[in-house]
């Protein structure tokens, strides 16, 4: 770990002084961006996600689909949802919002050689021996913070209004290692808030919170490859690999009506099997979502499916049955929601995943198979809880 953190503070020195200063002194923007250490480091992230993204996560799943394809149509959309945010949203939003907060607050610096007096609040400062043990500290932070995003998931998908934006993230047919980042614009915002409002009780630092981004996003994009790759039983039991999380986004089994809401953990499963909603040994399931309302999502363009996704959020945020928690479809009048019946598919609704519609790519017999095809059953990352 020493060795890294050398490595990453020298990494950082290097392209600030070599990268970042330079250019910002060529356009005579100065400090205008911050401490250039701070934006290295932004660039340093950004350039890894993408790199592991298109150097390895996208070449795994020409090797080993875990569904086949005959094009990537539907997955444009998604690269480019990526791009814009790795490129230009997520850094406007650090500079805008992140940055300004966490130095109100009294945040260190991401230059690691800063000087800090010590938290007035969060876990160093009430378990001071962490302070000796930044590790541990780290390992700490991140479990936390795994499990408050395991209870928020569980919230967007029970909370009708919610379930209206992340539903967005559910829609994609062809879901692949560009998917992690297909979120309606107004759910980042909340999940955001959520999560830098449980790093900053816990008194995280933007240089460990920066790693904690880091590191969740890179085991999303793995988890959302379209790869059939184990990562073993035993690991599978303590970590979210692609076969657990392509169940979580699997389209309802009208005959296991509620079977979907499974694996809803970030990066570590164990959540899921603490409060029983995993599910292991499945074959692979088509993804997306029945309700046609949100299948319509695959039409659109970057821009309209922002717009698309409000009008269904504002149509369930201003309803009552949008406050009412459990499964809903929006087939109300002006994209009101509908609470699903507990037992059956709701009328109106495919019988069966459109897996052979026109407006679905087709899928070969691999991605269809049976419960019991050897193949398919080899596809979970932990094959029994
Ligand atoms: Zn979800
Ligand atoms: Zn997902």
């Amino acid at each position: 770990m020493w060795v890294i953190s050398q490595g990453w503070g020298a990494a950082i020195e290097w392209v600030s002084l070599h990268v970042v200063g330079p250019c910002l002194a060529v356009f005579g923007l100065g400090n205008a961006f911050g401490n250039p250490a701070e934006v290295a480091e932004a660039v340093i992230i950004t350039l890894l996600q993408l790199v592991m993204i298109s150097l390895v996560f996208r070449p795994l799943e020409s090797l080993f689909p875990a569904e086949r394809w005959e094009n990537r149509r539907l997955t444009t959309i998604d690269r480019n949802y990526t791009l814009l945010m790795l490129l230009g949203l997520f850094p406007l939003f650090s500079y805008l919002v992140l940055t300004p907060v966490a130095h109100l607050l009294g945040g260190e610096s991401a230059t690691l050689a800063a000087v800090n007096d010590g938290p007035t609040w969060g876990l160093t400062h009430w378990v001071p021996w962490f302070e000796h043990h930044p590790y541990v500290a780290f390992a700490v932070y991140y479990v936390v913070y795994d499990l408050a995003y395991y209870w928020m998931h569980r919230a967007q998908h029970a909370i009708p209004w919610w379930w209206a934006l992340h539903s967005m993230h559910h829609s994609q047919r062809q879901m692949s290692c560009w998917s992690n980042d297909r979120t309606a614009y107004l759910d980042g915002v909340l999940q955001s808030f959520v999560l830098a409002s449980v790093a900053l009780v816990m008194g995280v630092e933007p240089a460990q919170f920066a790693w904690l981004v880091l590191l969740s996003e890179l085991v999303q994009n793995f988890s959302h490859a379209n790869v059939r790759l184990r990562i073993g039983q035993r690991l599978g039991k303590v970590l979210v690999g692609p076969a657990f999380h392509r169940l979580h986004h699997m389209v309802r089994d009208p005959d296991r009506p509620t079977f979907h809401n499974c694996n809803f953990g970030q990066v570590l499963s164990i959540w899921d099997r603490v409060f029983g909603t995993a599910r292991y040994g499945e074959p692979v399931h088509p993804t997306g979502v029945s309700d046609p309302i949100v299948d319509a999502d695959n039409g659109k363009g970057l821009i309209s499916l922002q717009w698309y996704v409000l009008k269904r959020f504002w149509a369930a945020f201003r309803s009552p049955a949008g406050w009412r928690p459990g499964d809903v479809h929006f087939g109300g009048p002006g994209f009101a929601p509908i609470a699903d019946d507990a037992d059956t598919v709701p009328a109106g609704l495919p019988a069966s995943p459109p897996v052979n519609s026109s407006a679905r790519p087709p899928l070969t017999p691999s991605s269809t198979r049976p419960a019991n095809s050897a193949v398919a059953g080899a596809d979970s990352d932990a094959a029994t809880r």
